[in-house]
C-alpha cells in the first residue's frame, strides 16, 4: 500500500476551551486534489494550520508522507499558500525574486547566502508560472493576479510534494481567478503534487478537485463527487438547491 500523503486521525482542537475541530479522521492518496469546504467558520483554515503544524491538536495524530507532521523531512515537503497575505506590507523593498527566495529560506538551519541551486530554482518556478519577465520588479509594483503568482512560487520554489491552499478571498477578478484554478489542475496533473484546497467557490470546485471534503467542526461529507451528488444523505442534509449547485457543474 502506498504512503498516504495526508492523514489526519481522532484530530481535535480547542481555541481556548472553544472546540472548533472534533474528532476528525481522513487519509489523502498522493497525487490526489481535494476541495475543502465548508460554512464561514467551520474550522477549514484551523485543520490547514493544524496540517500544518502552526497549531497544536489537543488530541489525534497527523502524519504527513508517511513522517510525524513536527518532522522537518515532513515539513519541507508541504508548500503553503495563507488565505491572508497581512504579514505582507506592499512598501516592502523587495523584487520578486527576493519574495520568492523567502520560501528556501525556511528550508535552511542557518541563514546563508544562495547558491548557484537556490538560483535555479527560483528561476525554474518563476518560468513555470509564467512570470520570468516580473524577476526585477518591486512586489508592490504588481496587479493583485501577478502577486498571488508571486506568492504561490514562494510556496512552490522548495519543490514541495503537498501544496495545502487557503484560497485568498480578496476579490479577484473572473480571468485571475480561473488562471489561478487552472495552474493549480496544473500542477496536481502534470508535476503530481497533492493539493488541498480551501474554497468558498462550490459552484466550480467540482471542475477541479476529485474530492470534496466538507466539515462543519466534524466532517459532514468526504469523497468523491458522484457520491457525493447521489447520496441521498446529502440531499437531505443540504437541500436539493445547494447540493445542485455542487454538482450542476461536473457533468
Ligand atoms: P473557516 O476557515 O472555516 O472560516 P476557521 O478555522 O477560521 O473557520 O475558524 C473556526 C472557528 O474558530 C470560528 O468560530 C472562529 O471564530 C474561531 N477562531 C479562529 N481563529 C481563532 C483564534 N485565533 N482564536 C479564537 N478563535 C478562533
Amino acid at each position: 500500500m502506498p504512503v498516504e500523503a495526508i492523514k489526519v486521525e481522532n484530530l481535535s482542537f480547542r481555541y481556548n476551551s472553544i472546540e472548533v475541530l472534533s474528532n476528525v479522521s481522513f487519509g489523502v492518496e498522493a497525487g490526489d486534489y481535494i476541495g475543502l469546504v465548508g460554512p464561514n467558520g467551520s474550522g477549514k483554515s484551523t485543520l490547514i494550520k493544524v496540517i500544518l503544524g502552526l497549531l497544536e491538536p489537543v488530541r489525534g495524530s497527523i502524519r504527513l508522507l508517511g513522517y510525524p507532521s513536527s518532522d522537518m523531512k515532513a515539513r519541507e515537503k508541504v508548500g503553503y499558500l495563507p488565505q491572508k497575505m497581512s504579514f505582507f506590507n506592499p512598501n516592502f523593498p523587495a523584487t520578486v525574486s527576493e519574495t520568492v527566495a523567502l520560501g528556501l529560506v525556511s528550508k535552511k538551519r542557518f541563514p546563508k547566502r544562495m547558491d548557484a541551486a537556490d538560483v535555479a530554482a527560483i528561476d525554474r518556478v518563476l518560468e513555470l508560472l509564467n512570470i520570468s519577465n516580473l524577476k526585477r520588479e518591486m512586489i508592490g509594483d504588481l496587479s493583485g493576479g501577478q502577486q498571488q503568482r508571486v506568492f504561490i512560487a514562494r510556496a512552490l520554489v522548495n519543490e514541495p510534494e503537498i501544496l495545502l491552499l487557503d484560497e485568498p478571498t480578496t476579490a479577484l477578478d473572473p480571468g485571475t481567478r480561473e488562471g489561478f484554478f487552472e495552474l493549480i489542475s496544473y500542477l496536481n496533473r502534470e508535476k503530481k503534487v497533492t493539493v488541498m484546497l480551501v474554497t468558498h467557490d462550490m459552484g466550480t470546485i467540482g471542475q477541479f478537485a476529485r474530492k470534496l471534503l466538507y466539515i462543519d467542526k466534524e466532517i459532514i461529507f468526504y469523497g468523491g463527487f458522484d457520491d457525493f451528488c447521489m447520496s441521498e444523505k446529502m440531499t437531505a442534509f443540504f437541500g436539493p438547491a445547494s447540493q445542485h449547485l455542487i454538482c450542476h457543474r461536473h457533468e
